[in-house]
């Protein structure tokens, strides 16, 4: 056991032992709500700069770990009840070993049962949830090894479904039919329907609502439109700029998909209490749009995630003030059973939800792209 001055806010060694064995209840905050979810960054490095998102001066600002160090940090979540896990940078794609980390994640299996019960040793568990959010760019060539590596799902960002617009955005040339090709290889590498994710900003994209819902139609990849949020590295988010759910909804709902399909969008139920996106189709069933409305409608009530970030430290929430340097831990000797005690104890003080558009509002203290998305 460890001397206790290793854990910052963790238990006492007995604590430490119970943490992650038999009979361990599964990962939840003070405010009862399950951590199911993880998003793990693999890299600080993108090789676009949007605008929204980056100053496009600044590279990388956070180091990078070795991938069996980010797959010891996984195991030990699955441990504790983590059946999804979202890869994500930085743009992770950049990130050499990715395949290979895809290959072994998908070797991993749940720990609990649907009720929360713990499984009894022996018992085998389902595999866990794999998706990938990339910028698409280098996705044409990496689908297929993906895929096969036991990746089920990816969202590629996409800003813009025009060529000349979509490259402003991204400041990369000829970007768009890049991540084309990446979106199509995916599909025919059967991680489709893959979802692209579009945020909007007034006056830059928001022309983009209806030819983004033509695009769902016509590739068959599911659209979500996301609300703009105080998470850049510029100082360019104001409540103005943000295209809102109502607004989009106003635009999708006028539109008329063809002569032979009337006007009006039709809601699709919700698959789970915690996702993300409100989601809908057309008269004709064709194409499916989402919206997630962090800012207008946030949806924190039902948040199921925590964060690393490439250099290996635990966020609770998009906004935290401070993270948790989980990777300090390991690297001081950390245990499992040390590590999954200081993970419930950052878990413990999760946030109850972000602050946006209020009064003495604080950005947090990392931007998106330091983060992962
Ligand atoms: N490079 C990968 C990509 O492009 O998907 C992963 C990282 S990127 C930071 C993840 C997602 O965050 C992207 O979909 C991006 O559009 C979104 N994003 C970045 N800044 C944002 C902001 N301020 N508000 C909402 N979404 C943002």
């Amino acid at each position: 056991m460890l001397p206790s001055p290793l854990l910052e806010t963790a238990a006492s060694g007995g604590e430490a032992a119970a943490s992650s064995g038999a009979g361990a209840p599964r990962l939840r905050d003070s405010f009862g709500r399950a951590i199911t979810d993880l998003r793990i960054s693999v890299t600080d490095r993108c090789n676009y700069k949007c605008v929204y998102c980056r100053t496009g001066n600044e590279g990388a600002q956070y180091t990078e770990l070795p991938i069996s160090d980010y797959l010891r940090m996984v195991r030990i979540l699955v441990s504790l009840g983590i059946e999804k896990v979202r890869l994500t940078g930085g743009e992770p794609l950049l990130r050499s070993g990715l395949v290979e980390m895809v290959a072994e994640l998908a070797q991993l299996r749940t720990a609990y049962h649907p009720d929360s019960t713990r499984l009894a040793p022996g018992e085998a568990g389902h595999p866990l949830d794999l998706a990938l959010t990339t910028n698409g760019h280098l996705l044409e060539s990496l689908a297929a090894p993906l895929a096969a590596a036991g990746l089920n799902r990816v969202t590629v960002s996409m800003d813009a479904v025009d060529p000349e617009i979509f490259a402003r955005i991204t400041r990369v040339p000829r970007s768009y039919e890049r991540v084309l090709a990446g979106v199509r290889a995916a599909q025919a590498a059967g991680l489709g329907p893959v979802k692209v994710n579009c945020v909007l900003l007034r006056g830059f994209n928001d022309g983009q609502i209806v030819p983004f819902a033509e695009f769902s139609r016509r590739e068959g990849v599911i659209v979500r439109f996301i609300e703009f949020m105080p998470l850049e590295e510029d100082r360019t988010w104001t409540p103005e700029i943000v295209v809102r759910m109502d607004e989009i909804l106003d635009r999708l709902n006028a539109w008329r998909p063809s002569c032979s399909v009337p006007a009006g969008l039709v809601p699709l139920a919700a698959r789970a209490a915690s996702e993300t996106a409100r989601r809908y189709t057309f008269r004709d069933g064709v194409g499916e749009v989402g919206i997630i409305a962090p800012v207008s409608h946030p949806f924190c009530g039902h948040c199921s995630r925590v964060r690393i970030t490439s250099d290996g430290a635990v966020r609770t929430c998009l906004f935290s003030q401070s993270d948790h340097d989980l990777y300090g831990q390991m690297l001081r000797g950390g245990t499992d059973e040390d590590l999954a005690a200081y993970i419930r104890g950052i878990v413990r003080h999760k946030e109850a939800r972000h602050h946006i558009g209020e009064p003495g509002f604080e950005k947090p203290s990392r931007n998106m792209v330091h983060i992962g998305g």
